[in-house]
């Protein structure tokens, strides 16, 4: 880091799985001496939240829950640390003078600060995939008018980032996304469709937060990601392949017209993709564990089994069918997780709960703006809720 003056920047969601890696990062890279840290958002978790404040001596902390302004306020007195809750906060949150904002906030509850952060010219590092899913070409425009840059965090993502290099655009012929294939690669459908949310939250290889945990088992999350994928390379829907990959040793690839294949490989740890956002283009050092070739012994591939997991098609129709497709499925996949793991649905109908509401959403007004993907986004709840209480 060669700046005479720290760094500023702002990590919306700090008390996550993503949040806690950012800050670990930004202490492995000299923390306070290094860099500024403006401002912290979370959720629950106060304690972190106000203990995160005090350490990194953040400017502003925010808690999303209005109810809890009170709570946070005095966890922070004595501190210079000031406090803000609910939307508005988050909105002053992503507002402050940072140029380079973490967002990490998980679900479509991180739209609205992202953007907010982007119109501003921030340079955002994307941990949240559910903002391009449902935003798509509105929020790469926000970014692109903003002046900033869009440095993905998603594993699968950073990795195809660092594989393209922008001379070679033009020879650009397929992004190929790996899937561990998570808890349930091997299960069959029968076996399947009485799965624990216990059981679907554990990952065979990665830690991480419950929704994108529980979207490993079902494949929601390359659904998300295949989306996502689209809209931050502007590949066509077909350049656009899933391979399953238990080890998660294998980020992602790019495949280029000459028959080469660029991948980029690391141990699975979270670290590595917030790092290279956080010093892109440059590489930063970072402590974490080294690739053993001898011990690896083996990769395994295998193609995706879309009857047993059928958000990946899902995904496809999403593409195909373009506009408001893809907030319509980040609203409904967002409520049928909130279901299952509330118990109110089996594992299995997450996906039918989608399909149901992406089929009775197809004619619905283009994707202009964002008051219409906001719309998309109400109606697709609205709907979902209306499935899951039938079943
Ligand atoms: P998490 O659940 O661990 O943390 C989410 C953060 O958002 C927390 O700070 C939480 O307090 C905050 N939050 C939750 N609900 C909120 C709301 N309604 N309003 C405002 N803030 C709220 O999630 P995570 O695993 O860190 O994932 C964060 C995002 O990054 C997700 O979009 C996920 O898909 C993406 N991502 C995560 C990983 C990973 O390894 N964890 C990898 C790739 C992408
Ligand atoms: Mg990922």
């Amino acid at each position: 880091i060669d700046n005479a003056r720290p760094r500023r920047l702002t990590i919306l969601g700090s008390t996550g799985s993503i949040g806690v890696n950012t800050l670990d990062v930004i202490e492995q890279l000299g923390g306070r001496d290094n860099f500024e840290v403006m401002a912290l958002t979370g959720n629950g978790n106060l304690d972190l939240l106000a203990e995160q404040a005090r350490r990194t001596g953040a400017k502003l902390a925010v808690t999303a829950d209005e109810s809890q302004y009170r709570t946070l306020k005095d966890l922070l007195s004595g501190s210079d640390t000031d406090v803000a809750a609910g939307p508005s906060g988050l909105e002053e949150a992503a507002a402050v003078d940072a140029g380079w904002v973490m967002a990490a906030i998980v679900g479509t509850a991180g739209l609205a600060p992202t953007l907010k952060a982007a119109a501003r010219g921030a340079d955002i590092a994307l941990a949240n995939k559910e903002c391009l899913v449902s935003a798509g070409p509105l929020f790469v425009d926000a970014v692109k008018k903003g002046g900033g840059r869009l440095i993905p965090v998603d594993s699968e993502h950073s990795a195809i980032f660092q594989c393209l290099e922008q001379d070679q655009r033009h020879a650009l012929e397929r992004i190929v996304l790996t899937a561990s294939g998570g808890p349930f690669r091997t299960h069959t459908r029968e076996q399947m469709a009485n799965v624990t949310v216990q059981a679907a939250r554990t990952h065979p290889n990665w830690s991480m937060g419950l929704k994108i945990s529980v979207g490993s088992a079902s494949m929601f999350n390359k659904a998300l990601e295949m989306i996502e994928a689209k809209h931050l390379f502007d590949v066509r829907p077909d350049q656009i392949e899933v391979v399953v990959h238990p080890q998660s040793i294998i980020h992602s690839m790019v495949g280029y017209t000459d028959g080469s294949v660029i991948a980029q490989l690391g141990v699975p740890d979270m670290r590595t993709a917030i790092g290279y956002a956080l010093t892109y283009p440059k590489r930063p050092a970072l402590n974490v564990d080294r690739l053993d070739f001898a011990k690896l012994a083996r990769l395994d591939f295998g193609a995706p089994d879309e009857t047993r997991f059928p958000a990946l098609r899902l995904a496809r129709t999403a593409l195909v069918r373009g506009g408001l497709q893809g907030a319509i499925l980040n609203a409904a996949e967002e409520t049928a997780f909130n279901a299952f793991v509330e118990n109110k649905i089996r594992f299995l109908d997450m996906a039918e709960v989608v399909e149901t509401v992406m089929d009775a959403m197809v004619e619905g007004v283009p994707a202009d703006t964002i008051a219409d993907v906001y719309a998309a986004d109400r109606e697709a709840r609205r709907k979902a809720t209306e499935v899951i209480a039938k079943r």
